[in-house]
C-alpha cells in the first residue's frame, strides 16, 4: 500500500512510505479543520478523500474484512468525517455520523432511556426535538421536564428518581437563551446524570462543552458545520468509549447512518468552519446594531451585545458568538410577518448557518411543532423574527432589512 506502480529504471527509485492516517496532535483549529484525519488517497494520491460510494465490501475470506462489511454500519467517506469532527472536539472516539441532526438526537435517547425514564430538556429547543419527545418517545414510555436551563434551581427541581439525562441547547433555538455549561455539568456530575449538549449553533469553533464538562455534544452538521445549504446530517461525540459504542449500534440497528456523498460535501464544507463562523458572528454584530438602533424595531436579541440579557455568561463560555439573532418589530404582530414578506436578499427559509442569509418565523416554521400557549411563555412569540447572519456584505443584508422595514412599518422612526 503506498507505493506508486511505476516502473523506474534508475537505481534510486523513490520510497514511498505508507500513509498511517495519524494526525498531529497539536495543530491549531484552522489547520484541522482542513487537514484533521484526512490523508491522501493511498492508492491514487487524491487529495480530497474519495467518495466511496459503494454499498457492500468484497471481504478476502470467511472473517476477513477490511473494517467494512456494509454501508449502514460503516463507510470509508464517513469515517474520515467522524474522525474529523472528534479531532476538532478534543475527544479520542471518532464521532457517530447520521443522516440528520434529529437522526442523531434520536439515536441518543434511544441509546441511554428505557421505558420509565426521564429527561430534563431545555424548554427553548429545535420544535423537531419537542415533537420527538412529545409525539414519538411518549409513546414508549419517555418522560420530559422542559425546564428554564438558565434556573440552575430549575433543573434541580426537576431531577426525579427516574432521571437519566440532562439535555440542553446553548444558545438555544430561537430566543438565544444561554445555559451555564459548567454549573449544569456540576449538576449533572452531583445527581447521576448524562449530561448532552446541542452545540448546533455555535459548534466546537466558539463553544467547547466537552472541558465544560460535557458528556455528549450534538450537531445537526446541516447547519455551520456543512455551511452551505447543501446537505442535511447529524453527529454525535462522546467521551466515554462504551457511550459512542452503545450509540453506533442503535446507529446500525434502526439505519439512521449518513451516506458518503453528504459527508463528502460536509468534508468540503468544514474546511472553512472557523473562518465562516468568525465572519458570521462580525456581520451578525453589524445587523444586531443596526437594527438596535432603529426606532421601528422593540427588541433585539444577539449575545454579542452588551443589552444581551446573559452578556457575562456570553462572554465567559463562548468565544465569538455566531450568526443567529432574534428581533420584533414594534407594531402589532402582523409587522413581522409583512417584513418576512417584503425582503428580497434574505431569504424567507427554513434553515440556518449557511452562507445565505435566512429569514425565519419561529411560529410557524421551525418551532411550529410546539403548542402555541407554550410557545407565547417561552418567548417565541408570533411576532418573534429569526435571522440567520449570512456572509454577504453587512450593508446590503441592512439595506435589506431598510427596504422592507420602511414598506411594513413606515410610520414609526
Ligand atoms: N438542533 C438544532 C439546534 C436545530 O436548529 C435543528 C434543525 O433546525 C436540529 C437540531 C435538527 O437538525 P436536522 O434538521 O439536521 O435534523
Amino acid at each position: 500500500m503506498g507505493k506508486n506502480n511505476i516502473e523506474h529504471t534508475d537505481t534510486e527509485q523513490p520510497e514511498c512510505t505508507e500513509q498511517t492516517g495519524a494526525t498531529v496532535p497539536n495543530y491549531h483549529f484552522q489547520t484541522q479543520s482542513i487537514h484533521g484525519g484526512v490523508t491522501p488517497d493511498p492508492t491514487t494520491g487524491a487529495i480530497l478523500t474519495p467518495i466511496y460510494q459503494t454499498t457492500t465490501y468484497v471481504q478476502e475470506a470467511v472473517g476477513c474484512d477490511k473494517g467494512y462489511t456494509y454501508t449502514r454500519s460503516g463507510n470509508p467517506t464517513v469515517a474520515v468525517l467522524e474522525k474529523k469532527l472528534a479531532i476538532l472536539e478534543g475527544v479520542e472516539h471518532p464521532a457517530a455520523c447520521f443522516s440528520t441532526g434529529m437522526a442523531a438526537i434520536s439515536a441518543l435517547f434511544l441509546a441511554c432511556l428505557q421505558a420509565g425514564d426521564h429527561i430534563i430538556c431545555s424548554q427553548v429547543v429545535y420544535g423537531g426535538t419537542v415533537r420527538l419527545l412529545d409525539q414519538v418517545l411518549n409513546r414508549f414510555g419517555i418522560s420530559v421536564s422542559y425546564v428554564d436551563t438558565a434556573d440552575l434551581n430549575a433543573i434541580k427541581q426537576a431531577i426525579a428518581p427516574n432521571t437519566r439525562m440532562i439535555f440542553v441547547e446553548t444558545p438555544a433555538n430561537p430566543t438565544l437563551i444561554l445555559t451555564d455549561l459548567k454549573a449544569v455539568a456540576q449538576i449533572a456530575k452531583q445527581s447521576g446524570l448524562l449530561f448532552a449538549v446541542d452545540n448546533t449553533f455555535l459548534t466546537a469553533a466558539l463553544q467547547r462543552p466537552f472541558e465544560l464538562g460535557a458528556d455528549v455534544v450534538m450537531y445537526s452538521t446541516t447547519k455551520y458545520i456543512d455551511g452551505h445549504n447543501a446537505t442535511v446530517g447529524g453527529a454525535l461525540l462522546a467521551q466515554d468509549a462504551d457511550l459512542i459504542e452503545k450509540i453506533r449500534f442503535i446507529q446500525n440497528s434502526v439505519g439512521f447512518s449518513q451516506s458518503a456523498f453528504e459527508a463528502w460535501l460536509t468534508l468540503q464544507g468544514i474546511k472553512t468552519l472557523p473562518l465562516r463562523i468568525k465572519q458570521h458572528g462580525d456581520n451578525a454584530l453589524t445587523v444586531a446594531q443596526f437594527l438596535q438602533s432603529d426606532p421601528r424595531v422593540k427588541r433585539v436579541c444577539y449575545p454579542g451585545l452588551e443589552s444581551f440579557p446573559q452578556f457575562e455568561l456570553a462572554q465567559r463560555q463562548h468565544s465569538g458568538h455566531g450568526g443567529m439573532l432574534t428581533f420584533e418589530l414594534i407594531g402589532d404582530i402582523s409587522a413581522g410577518t409583512k417584513l418576512m414578506n417584503r425582503v428580497k436578499l434574505c431569504a424567507l427559509a427554513e434553515n440556518l448557518g449557511a452562507v445565505e442569509t435566512l429569514i425565519t418565523h419561529p411560529a410557524s416554521m421551525t418551532h411550529g411543532p410546539i403548542p402555541a400557549q407554550q410557545r407565547e411563555k417561552i418567548g417565541i412569540s408570533d411576532g418573534l423574527v429569526r435571522l440567520s447572519v449570512g456572509l454577504e456584505d453587512p450593508q446590503d443584508i441592512i439595506n435589506d432589512l431598510d427596504q422592507a422595514l420602511n414598506q411594513c412599518a413606515p410610520s414609526i422612526g
